[in-house]
């Protein structure tokens, strides 16, 4: 299978170099060039595999002949075997026609663990394949770093650093990147906020010799790999509620638009799906896109739903090249308009496609806690504040819903333990391999806000002279 770029002019590459390459050289995203299609026989015959084995069946098209069968299987079996239930993404009921799916029994108890767990030994495999190795540098406020760490961990063809801000992350996710022990990670506390953190990524990925000479790459939520990995979890709880012989509608609480783009990727094969139900916190970007056809920057506000704070939503470019006809040069005017001025519009033709499947609705933080009290009240069940804003926005599209709706559980509810608490005046408890989280031992290296330092730093860990 090839992949082309949102831009059009980037080179046309297989699954193994998209994996490499993370974003591709035009700007623009990679993209299938064209979708492998399932028919409903195909989909039924998925009805009873376990959830590795489904895995295997809808990512083998995507990979093409880059990976041997045999290797996919062995690196999908190893990938959610970290979970803490077989079932990997057990599905709930909530109320008639009402599901959740929970997608946070990963090792980080939150949905970026669905495909991190994937793309690290994806990563791992390529890399040895071509006797290469890198090093993985990212920024985190919380929740990416911690994914992205344990899917990376003692790897033999990775090392890893993760630079967050010295004392302005929460003691769980803290803990959940700094107590892996494992000698290819490397924590970096940075003496300044999680902007400073985020520039000093991108200079040091802007600093070519550098760059180049330690192969540096990221696995961030624009990476191809992480979207074919969560497409997985839309067809696995479509057969649960009767697909392909009843269509089905999910609810998403969306940030970056990965996790939603992968629905719609589900959709594009086959997979009966009738709406796609986007809940936005205060950050409402997208929602606000559904609402009127028009997208505009508005600043960036914290929230209880910290993962859904977002400026600009990065996946979006890929719905945007299917809006535009797959006219990459087209998608490169709208973006780089976008860029000088924070805002573009679709034609109304466009808009109207986008509107035959998506809808968008946003709560804020007092909604999202009336939500996590009600559904307690209701089932007993505690969620998230992001899962909680995908359930309001299910509950709010519900009326016009004909099919089983799905909301996607994005977070396990005691990695926000202090918004639940206020919601529902219930602790949530952490699950058992996480409950000596706060006994273990720590490993990170406090370094001023100074570039020139995280370099050295940096190069020195590399070199073992640190
Ligand atoms: C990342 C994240 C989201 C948002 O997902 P996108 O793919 O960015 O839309 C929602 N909830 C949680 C808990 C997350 O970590």
């Amino acid at each position: 299978m090839n992949y082309v770029s949102t831009r059009g002019s980037a080179p046309v590459l297989e699954f193994d170099e998209v994996l490499l390459a993370g974003l591709a050289r035009d700007g623009g995203l990679y993209v299938p060039e064209s979708w492998p299609v399932f028919d409903a026989d195909k989909i039924r015959s998925l009805k009873n595999l376990s959830y590795p084995e489904l895995a295997f069946e809808i990512i083998k098209p995507f990979v093409g002949n880059t990976v041997s069968d045999k290797d996919l299987k062995a690196i999908l079996d190893g990938a959610y075997a970290h979970f803490d239930t077989a079932e990997v993404a057990p599905l709930k009921k909530l109320d008639t026609d009402e599901y959740l799916l929970e997608l946070f029994h990963g090792p980080t108890i939150a949905f970026k663990d669905m495909a991190m767990q994937f793309l690290g030994p994806m990563f791992d495999h390529v890399l040895r394949k071509r006797q290469q190795r890198v090093t993985i540098v990212g920024a985190t406020s919380g929740d990416t770093g911690s994914a992205a760490i344990e899917a990376c961990r003692d790897r033999a063809a990775i090392d890893i650093f993760i630079l967050y801000p010295h004392g302005r992350v929460s003691d769980v996710q803290r803990k959940q990147m700094t107590t892996v022990m494992a000698a290819n990670v490397h924590c970096i506390a940075v003496k300044g906020t999680f902007d400073d953190c985020q520039d000093m990524v991108k200079n040091l990925f802007n600093d070519t010799d550098f760059r180049d000479r330690w192969n540096l790459s990221a696995v961030n939520s624009i990476n191809w790999a992480r979207i074919v990995a969560q497409i997985v979890y839309y067809f696995w709880a479509a057969l649960k509620v009767g697909s392909p012989d009843k269509a089905v509608s999910f609810a998403v609480p969306t940030g970056n638009f990965g996790n939603v783009f992968a629905g719609y990727a589900a959709r594009k094969m086959g997979l009966p799906i009738e709406r796609l139900v986007i809940g936005s916190n205060s950050n409402d970007i997208l929602t606000r896109f559904f609402e009127t056809g028009t997208m505009e920057m508005n600043g960036v506000h914290p929230t209880i739903s910290p993962s859904m704070d977002i400026q600009v939503s990065s996946n979006f470019e890929r719905l945007l090249f299917d809006l535009f006809d797959r006219d990459g040069a087209a998608v490169k005017r709208c973006i780089d308009g976008f860029r000088e001025t924070g805002k573009f519009s679709v034609s109304p033709q466009q808009f109207d496609a986008a509107r035959q499947l998506f809808e968008g609705y946003r709560f804020d933080d007092a909604e999202t806690k009336a939500m996590i009290a009600l559904i307690y009240k209701e089932t007993g069940e505690l969620l998230d504040p992001h899962s909680a804003v995908g359930v309001a926005a299910a509950r709010r599209a519900k009326p016009h819903i004909r099919t089983p709706l799905v909301a996607l559980a994005t977070a396990h509810p005691a990695k926000f333990p202090d918004a639940v608490a206020a919601a529902s005046g219930q602790h949530p408890a952490l699950p058992a391999h996480l409950t000596d989280l706060f006994d273990r031992k720590e490993k990170s290296d406090v370094i001023d806000n100074d570039l020139d330092k995280v370099r050295s730093h940096i190069i020195k860990t590399l070199e073992g002279t640190a």
